[in-house]
């Protein structure tokens, strides 16, 4: 049983020229009519081939189709929302290739043991109250502050509606995602999927090294307590500690402010941000600690903003999505996604495995981000089988 490989090229095109511009990409964030339209297009599809679509309170979007009476479903899906200027493939592909997975099994006269649902979660990339918004109230994993309740009241949800968006654990057997790479792994080594073991933990912090501002010109070089010089060693510890302690580590220092910021006067204190990503938490705090122990003196002090812990995927799904590449013929590595997904959320409540094709170049969240279109049906390929394989249970 294959994919019909043409039938999704179109629809993702299709999806894909929603809110396209040529040249700048797919702006599609959640809340907008253009977001709207994107929904519409994919409620249509899912009501073509006769899936049950429903919405819930917040937004997400789903289409059901019952088996044979295991009163569970395993749930397909991923996002149709977009960042500004990005890609036509991130999200959308794991929307619509769960949906074409479902055509094909019902093509081939397929009834599954358990419920099938395609998921479309709202607002996975950032809004104004953070990422994957609405797979956190699919799973009832949210808290939000006064001021995110009162923006949502500005698009219209309230409440209640993000607690009645909350599903019940019981009723989801697995959740399966497939989706971009978003870096150039599996591009670089020529692989075509990428089974995911787990997400990495994000941590960011606040940082301020503290000198003495004072006067460009009267000050001698020997007298300066310059704020810029001493945090530029920082960042350069930061960059050497994360190197020595090598992959899947990574740390950067995105954002930085030297005060009072005039060309004629010493920066008498700067701000900058630190994010460290790992798949253990215990190294980005070793990485941490090793940054402070080398700038103990250099006045700085460090403040903890967020930390998002990693996820470790399921391993049976993960046993089972190697044993769809091996009997497809397709070449795959074992791999960590260095960005979050709605996978995060949904990994609480149910058995979770995700499925990579490669981006081209790695680029993502941008104009340029691309995945040929043999990669893509090798995918929902994979996606399915592993789908057949899970049902079997
Ligand atoms: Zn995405």
């Amino acid at each position: 049983m294959k994919i019909n490989k043409e039938r999704l090229k179109k629809h993702l095109m299709k999806l894909g020229s929603i809110g396209y511009t040529e040249g700048q990409g797919i702006t599609r964030q959640a809340f907008t009519p253009t977001y709207e339209e994107a929904k519409k297009y994919v409620r249509n599809l899912m009501e073509n081939i006769g899936l049950k679509v429903y919405e819930d309170s917040v937004g997400n979007l789903f289409g059901k189709l019952e088996g044979k009476g295991k009163k569970k479903s395993i749930i397909m899906g991923s996002h149709i929302d977009s960042v500004p200027n990005g890609g036509i493939f991130d999200g959308s592909l794991g929307v619509l290739g769960a949906i074409e997975c479902i055509q094909t099994l019902m093509e081939n006269n397929h009834t599954t043991q358990y419920d099938l649902e395609v998921a479309a979660f709202i607002g996975e990339e950032g809004t104004e109250v953070g990422g994957t918004f609405g797979s956190k109230c699919f799973t009832g994993e949210v808290s939000f502050q006064e001021k995110d309740i009162a923006y949502l009241e500005t698009v219209g949800i309230s409440k209640e509606d993000i607690r009645s968006a909350k599903r019940s654990p019981k009723t989801v057997k697995h959740y399966l995602e497939l989706h971009i790479e978003q870096g150039n792994i599996l591009d670089t080594e020529g692989l075509s999927i990428g089974i995911v073991k787990g997400i990495v933990g994000i941590a960011q912090y606040k940082a301020e090294v503290k000198g003495k501002a004072n006067h460009a010109g009267t000050t001698p070089m020997h007298l300066r307590d310059d704020a810029l010089v001493k945090a530029s060693k920082v960042i350069n510890q930061i960059n050497e500690i994360v190197n020595q302690l090598g992959a899947p580590l990574v740390g950067t220092v995105g954002h930085i402010q030297a005060h009072p910021g005039a060309i004629n006067v010493i920066p008498g204190k700067v701000d900058f941000t630190i994010e460290l990503r790992d798949v253990s938490k215990e190294r980005v705090e070793t990485a941490m600690n090793l940054v402070k122990e080398s700038c103990k003196d250099l006045n700085l002090s460090i403040e903890k903003l967020e930390y998002e812990w990693e996820v470790n995927l399921d391993q049976d799904i993960q046993s089972e999505i190697e044993k769809a590449c091996k009997d497809l013929g397709y070449n795959y590595k074992f791999m960590y996604s260095g960005a979050g997904h709605d996978a995060n959320p949904l990994s609480k409540i149910a058995s979770t495995g995700m499925i990579f094709v490669p981006s081209k170049n790695g680029i993502s969240h941008a104009p340029g981000e691309w995945t040929e279109w043999e990669d893509i049906d090798k995918g929902v390929n994979t996606l399915l089988l592993t789908l057949l394989h899970l049902d079997k249970e």
